[in-house]
Formats: structure tokens, C-alpha cells, sequence
């Protein structure tokens, strides 16, 4: 644990989505540097879970940087496709990253497994790992999640990722449709910062 308070902290992704909700959850005193800034290329996610994939980021740009880093590594479980595409999210969206993309091939994937899932309640999760590293050394991890269904269709331009295709559990409208200041306050990322706050 930090004997300070931190006031400067390096957000550990190229994903532009995910920084502008990270920033969003921030304490404003923080100084907060992007990897943009230092032109650095995303380090190869080996881990086997969303925990350890956090610690590759956190650890690898902080080593890069000399900076205290936030890293997090977040995905879809979807019961149905025995929890896939789980640490694999990213992944299914390619190498340019492409959602719809990664979202066809969640739809191939449940035909695949049975032509009339959409006759079924198909339950998913988003979990999100975040942790800081200075350098080599792990400041903190923890994890989150929040349950909800797949829509049988895509639904709203809201969001990145698996967003149109999330329901959140008790709601009737996807993450791609309900508005990014809402969905910040009720996600998997959500409350994995709240479980953060107390090193922040
Ligand atoms: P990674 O953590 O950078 O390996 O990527 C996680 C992937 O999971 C993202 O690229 C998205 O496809 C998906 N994902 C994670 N969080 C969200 C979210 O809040 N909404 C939609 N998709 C998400």
C-alpha cells in the first residue's frame, strides 16, 4: 500500500472507451496521464485471468513509464457459451479491435450451440479486474462484475464493445442504449473502483 495519497496516476490502455470511463471515476485531484502520450503498444495478455491480464498492464506500463499505473482487464461471461468469450473479449473483435465484429460472432457462436437460443433468457456478466502497480511491484487488485442478459439483437450506439448487446440485470434497455453517464454508474468497472478507493 502506498504511504502517500496518489496524485499522479498513468492509465494502463489503448482503449479509448475505457479511458474516458476510468477518468470519469477518478477523484479530481489526481493528475492523470494517458499511454497515448508515451506512444507505447499494449503488452501481450498471457494470464489466465481477468486478475492476472490487470497485473500484466498495470506492472508493464508502469515499468515503461516510471509511473504509477491503473490497469484493468474486463469481459463478457455468457453462461450459454460456457463462459466465453470471458478473457477473450478483446480478442474476439480481431486485430483491429472491431465490435461488430466481436458481436456477430457471439450471435454465430449461440446459433452454433442452438438455433432457438433466443427463446431462452441467455444470462451473461461483465466482470472488470483493476489493479495498480508501481513498477514490478503490485499496489492493489481487485475485481467487480454486474449480471444481465444478451438482447437478441444489437440495440443503441452508446458505448464500446459488447455495449448493444448487454442487459443489465432488472433493466429493459441495452448498455448501448442507456446513456454513458448511467452506465458509468452502474457497471462492473463501477464497482471495482469502489472496492479501489480506499488506495486512491
Ligand atoms: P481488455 O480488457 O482490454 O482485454 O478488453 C476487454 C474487452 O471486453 C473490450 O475490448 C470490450 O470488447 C469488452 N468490454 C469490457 N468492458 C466493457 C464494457 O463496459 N462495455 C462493453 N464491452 C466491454
Amino acid at each position: 500500500m502506498p504511504k502517500q495519497k496518489i496524485n499522479k496516476l498513468l492509465i494502463g490502455t489503448n482503449n479509448k472507451g475505457k479511458l474516458r470511463e476510468i477518468k470519469s471515476l477518478l477523484p479530481k485531484n489526481i493528475e492523470i496521464y494517458s499511454t497515448s502520450k508515451f506512444n507505447l503498444k499494449s503488452p501481450i495478455e498471457n494470464g489466465k485471468t481477468f486478475k492476472e491480464n490487470s497485473l500484466i498492464k498495470s506492472k508493464y506500463f508502469s515499468k515503461r513509464t516510471g509511473l504509477l499505473c491503473l490497469a484493468d482487464d474486463s469481459g463478457l461471461e455468457i453462461d450459454f457459451l460456457d463462459k466465453r468469450p470471458g478473457i477473450y473479449s478483446a480478442r474476439w473483435g480481431g486485430k483491429k479491435g472491431d465490435f461488430n465484429k466481436a458481436i456477430k460472432r457471439v450471435y454465430r457462436e449461440l446459433n452454433k450451440k442452438n438455433k432457438n437460443w433466443k427463446l431462452r433468457k441467455i444470462k451473461a456478466r461483465f466482470i472488470c479486474a483493476l489493479s495498480i502497480s508501481y513498477l514490478n511491484k503490485k499496489i492493489a487488485c481487485v475485481q467487480s462484475k454486474i449480471e444481465g442478459y444478451i438482447s437478441n439483437e444489437p440495440k443503441g450506439i452508446n458505448g464500446f464493445g459488447y455495449d448493444p448487446i448487454f442487459i443489465p440485470k432488472g433493466k429493459k434497455k441495452t448498455f448501448g442504449e442507456i446513456k454513458p453517464a448511467k452506465k458509468y454508474k452502474i457497471d462492473h468497472r463501477y464497482f471495482a473502483f469502489k472496492k479501489l478507493r480506499k488506495f486512491l
